[in-house]
C-alpha cells in the first residue's frame, strides 16, 4: 500500500499535539495493537476517523486506510470537511486583537477581517468599478497614463462589487479592519450612502457578537512602503485616490470623514513623519479649526505637523465654504 499524502490530511507527527512529546499511537483496527498512526485534519487540528491510520508493525500487519478511501466509503464525510465555514470562523476569531492604547472610549478588542472570507471579486486589484472607470479618465487614458491609475489602484487596494461599487480597504499592520463600500455615479459623484464590508451577507456571520470596528486612515498602509514622502491627509478617500495621482511625491491618506480617525489611536502610526492636514472648506471655517483641536490633542510626540488654511478666510468664497470643497475642487487638472 502507497504512502499517501494531499495538503490538508497527513499522518499525525511528533509535535502535533503541543501537549505531548511523542506523536499518539492507537489500537490498530487489524492487529488490535497500540500501534496505529492516525491521519489528522491540518486545518483543524483535529483526528479524522478512528480508522484512518497506518499501522506501524509493517511487516506483521501493514493495515493502511486512507483518507481518500475513507472518504470514497463515506462521501457523506467528504461534504463535512469540505465546509470550510467552521474552518475560517475560528480563523475570524483568531483575528481579533487587543488594543494595546490607553485611549479611554475604545473597547479594548476590535476585530479585523481574514482575506479568506472576504469573496475574491471584492478583493483588491479589481478594476471594474464606475469609480475607478471615473478615476482613470482624469488621468487620461493611454497607456502611459493609464499606469498613474493602476498605481493608485494597487496602492490603495481598491476593489469592486460585482454592481460597480468601490471597496476603499483599511488596512493596518498587514490586517484588513474592513472596507467602505461607495457608489458613484461615471462622472464621480457619490449616490447613496455607503455601507461596510463588515456588514456584508456571509461576512457578518462570522461575527455572531457584532463587529467590533476599529477604523483607521485610508492609505496608512503605505506609510512603510513609501517611508520617505511627505504625509498628507485629506477627508474624502476619492481626494487621497485623485491626489495620489497628480502629486505621486506625496504619500495621500484619509480620514474617511470628518470627524474620523482624528484620534490618538489612528494617528499613533504617523509619528516621526512630516505630515500635513487638509481639511475641507465649512462654514466660519468649522472644520478646520476642529482639526487644529483634534490634531493638537491627538498627534503623536515628536512629530512635525501642520493643519493646511489653503481652503479658509477669505480665500475661499462663502458659497464654496457651504459646498465643503476640498482639494480636489481647487487643483487644475484638466
Ligand atoms: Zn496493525
Amino acid at each position: 500500500m502507497k504512502y499517501q499524502t494531499n495538503h490538508r490530511f497527513r499522518l499525525e507527527r511528533k509535535g502535533d499535539d503541543p501537549h505531548s512529546l511523542t506523536k499518539q499511537k492507537y489500537t490498530c483496527p487489524a492487529c488490535g495493537k497500540k500501534s496505529l498512526t492516525r491521519y489528522i485534519d491540518t486545518k483543524t487540528k483535529t483526528y479524522l476517523s478512528e480508522k484512518c491510520g497506518r499501522c506501524d508493525r509493517l511487516n506483521n500487519c501493514a493495515y493502511h486506510y486512507t483518507p481518500r478511501e475513507y472518504f470514497q466509503d463515506h462521501p457523506e464525510e467528504k461534504e463535512k470537511y469540505k465546509n470550510k465555514e467552521d474552518v475560517w470562523r475560528d480563523k475570524a476569531v483568531s483575528h481579533r486583537w487587543d488594543w494595546l492604547g490607553d485611549e479611554k472610549g475604545f473597547d479594548a478588542v476590535f476585530d479585523c477581517i481574514p482575506k479568506e472570507i472576504i469573496p475574491k471579486a471584492y478583493l483588491w486589484g479589481n478594476s471594474d468599478s464606475v469609480f475607478f472607470l471615473w478615476l482613470r479618465s482624469l488621468f487620461n487614458t493611454n497607456a502611459i497614463e493609464d499606469s498613474v491609475a493602476m498605481r493608485v489602484l494597487r496602492d490603495y487596494a481598491l476593489g469592486a462589487t460585482p454592481d460597480g461599487r468601490v471597496l476603499f480597504y483599511q488596512i493596518q499592520d498587514r490586517r484588513i479592519r474592513t472596507a467602505k463600500i461607495m457608489d458613484y455615479d461615471p462622472s464621480g459623484h457619490r449616490r447613496k450612502v455607503p455601507s461596510w464590508l463588515h456588514n456584508l451577507p456571509g461576512i457578518k456571520e462570522y461575527y455572531p457578537g457584532g463587529f467590533r470596528l476599529r477604523q483607521c486612515l485610508f492609505g496608512i498602509h503605505l506609510l512603510f512602503k513609501y517611508p520617505e514622502k511627505m504625509v498628507a491627509v485629506v477627508e474624502a478617500e476619492k481626494t487621497a485616490c485623485v491626489m495620489a495621482g497628480f502629486y505621486p511625491d506625496t504619500l495621500w491618506l484619509a480620514t474617511g470623514g470628518a470627524t474620523v480617525n482624528l484620534n490618538a489611536d489612528s494617528l499613533a502610526p504617523l509619528k516621526g513623519r512630516r505630515v500635513v492636514f487638509y481639511p475641507d472648506a465649512s462654514p466660519e471655517d468649522k472644520i478646520y479649526k476642529d482639526w487644529q483641536r483634534r490634531t493638537a490633542l491627538n498627534m503623536p510626540t515628536s512629530t512635525s505637523y501642520q493643519v493646511d488654511d489653503s481652503l479658509t478666510g477669505s480665500k475661499v468664497s462663502e458659497t464654496d465654504k457651504e459646498k465643503g470643497i476640498d482639494l480636489v475642487d481647487i487643483i487644475n487638472y484638466r
